[in-house]
């Protein structure tokens, strides 16, 4: 069995002046050179009294040593626990009293503030760390030796406590064994053809399953490198395009460098692997970026709680608003929401998924994990999907998202893709908000490109596109939907916003 700190020991012995991290001003942070920080920041962690099972909560921005405070904690065989930087002190005191860490790692900026919390809730110690890597971490590590003896761990402790998105309700965290993660990561680091001779463009937050364990935990599989980018900047992107082969992104990167008439065919010749997840890619997108540079996106499909379930095949066709096939050790079918019975291929139903991928729980939440893992290991992801003839998944939306109008169900993402289709859109979200007669009204809330463009057109261009129930009753015009940090858009916010629209 297959552990990940392991594989990154073996890497940093055999190989010391690998390249693991490059900074974009070039700087390189070599394999020898992350463990031996490693090291030293797994003696402050355990001088500081953090034991195996401990939880190690960080909320801190995106730096490598900020990166490296994960794989410290999978040294010592504590349970990783990052947290959204936008998270306000009110709602950090949810998650810290709700995980109980044995160490909090904070920005500086949020001393006086954390402090009192720490104090408040019984949080033993804590460290800070600032975005350009100064704090009490750094100054601590002196004070520690480089050489390293991790905790002998096994596969079935925690590697993580990983917080969901908190796009359909409050945050959940998701109880990831290290074997989750491994299993995970060496499976795509197959699927999607990783080598060492790798540069991934890394510009996501590295507080989520994306950035952190997709990107990371592959990395450390195929014993590649890392460009860390502080933040997504389309410029930014364009300048450290030339040494990367693979870029992950969220669907609003490739919008946004679709949008920058510097990305062009030419600066993308030389790369191997463009993927896209977290939220969905419309078809759109994707036709539109094949045509600018001659990649087609690989599209995937993950959350939290399973880390990556379905791709687009490496070779092999990867179909625009498709999220691909199971991966090979994941088991993915289709079945009725009320019965749970697993429908026919063709049929629209809920995904669950089962694999060594799969999550052990949510934290302190028996009820819920209940819920939705069921006894024969398969976990309800509360995404609505359907297989085609070829085996390839298609989300349609989100349970929670789905549309009752007149007893009909309406899938947003059908929706979705045909006003997406209309020339002069950028963007829409389909929702149901409450309707006097039917239960639910179909909204469509659209970001266009072309200010000509009004309500009458877009309806008038769904016209015998769709049946008359799945029709939206209203368009109404936002000039940017409003979205998460992963790019997700907020369809529970908007069903607020237009909750009276029909009363
Ligand atoms: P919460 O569970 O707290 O409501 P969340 O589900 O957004 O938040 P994440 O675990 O970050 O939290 O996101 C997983 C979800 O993202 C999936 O269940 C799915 O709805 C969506 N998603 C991920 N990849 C894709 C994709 N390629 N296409 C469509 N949706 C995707
Ligand atoms: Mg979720």
């Amino acid at each position: 069995e297959q552990d990940l700190f392991t594989t990154f020991q073996t890497r940093a012995l055999e190989a010391p002046d690998a390249p693991f991290l490059i900074l974009p001003d070039a700087a390189v942070i070599t394999y020898g050179a992350a463990l031996a920080r490693c090291g030293q920041m797994a003696g402050l962690f355990r001088s500081l009294g953090v034991k195996p099972g401990d939880r190690v909560a960080v909320q801190v921005e995106k730096s490598a040593t900020a990166l490296l405070t994960y794989l410290a904690a999978q040294a010592v065989g504590a349970v990783y626990l990052p947290l959204n930087t936008a998270y306000t002190a009110a709602e950090v005191r949810f998650f810290l009293g709700d995980a109980r860490p044995a160490l909090f790692i904070h920005r500086p900026q949020d001393e006086a503030a954390m402090a009192a919390l720490c104090a408040e809730i019984g949080v033993p110690a804590r460290l800070t760390l600032d975005a350009d890597e100064t704090g009490t971490l750094t100054e601590g590590l002196a004070a520690h030796g480089p050489a390293l003896v991790p905790h002998p761990a096994t596969g079935d402790e925690l590697a993580a406590i990983l917080y969901t998105s908190g796009t359909t309700g409050r945050s959940k965290g998701a109880m990831l064994s290290r074997a989750n993660l491994a299993s995970n990561a060496f499976t795509l680091k197959e699927y999607w053809r990783f080598s060492a001779q790798d540069v991934l463009l890394h510009a996501l937050p590295i507080f989520h399953t994306h950035g952190l364990f997709v990107a990371t935990n592959i990395t450390i599989a195929a014993g590649s490198a890392i460009i860390l980018c502080p933040k997504f900047d389309v410029a930014e992107l364009i300048r450290l395009m030339p040494r990367a082969s693979v870029l992950m992104g969220v669907p609003t990167f490739y919008t946004r460098l679709l949008g920058d008439a510097a990305f062009t065919r030419d600066l993308v010749a030389h790369m191997r692997l463009f993927v896209s997840g977290s939220a969905p890619l419309s078809a759109e997108t994707h036709k539109e970026f094949s045509a600018r540079t001659g990649h087609a996106i690989l599209e995937r499909y993950g959350m939290t709680e399973t880390n990556m379930n379905t791709s687009n095949p490496y070779d092999g066709p990867r179909i625009p608003g498709s999220v691909g096939l199971p991966l090979p050790d994941v088991e993915l079918r289709i079945t009725d929401p009320e019965t749970g019975a697993v429908l026919p291929q063709g049929q629209v139903g809920g995904i669950e998924v089962r694999g060594p991928n799969v999550f052990t729980g949510y934290w302190q939440m028996p009820e819920k994990t209940a819920e939705e893992l069921r006894a024969d290991g398969f976990f309800i992801t509360g995404d609505m999907g359907v297989i085609d003839a070829a085996g390839y998944v298609s989300i349609v939306g989100r349970a929670k998202d789905l549309i009752i109008c007149g007893g009909f169900n309406v899938y947003p993402a059908e929706v979705e893709a045909l006003i997406d289709a209309i020339p002069g859109i950028a963007e829409s979200a389909v929702i149901g908000v409450p309707h006097p007669d039917m239960g639910e009204g179909v909204v469509a809330v659209v970001q266009a490109r072309d200010p000509a463009l009004d309500e009458a057109a877009v309806l008038a261009a769904l016209q015998g596109q769709l049946a008359r129930f799945k029709q939206p009753r209203r368009v109404v015009f936002l000039p940017e939907l409003p979205r998460n940090t992963m790019g997700k858009i907020q369809k529970k916010a908007l069903r607020e916003t237009y909750a009276d629209l029909f009363a």
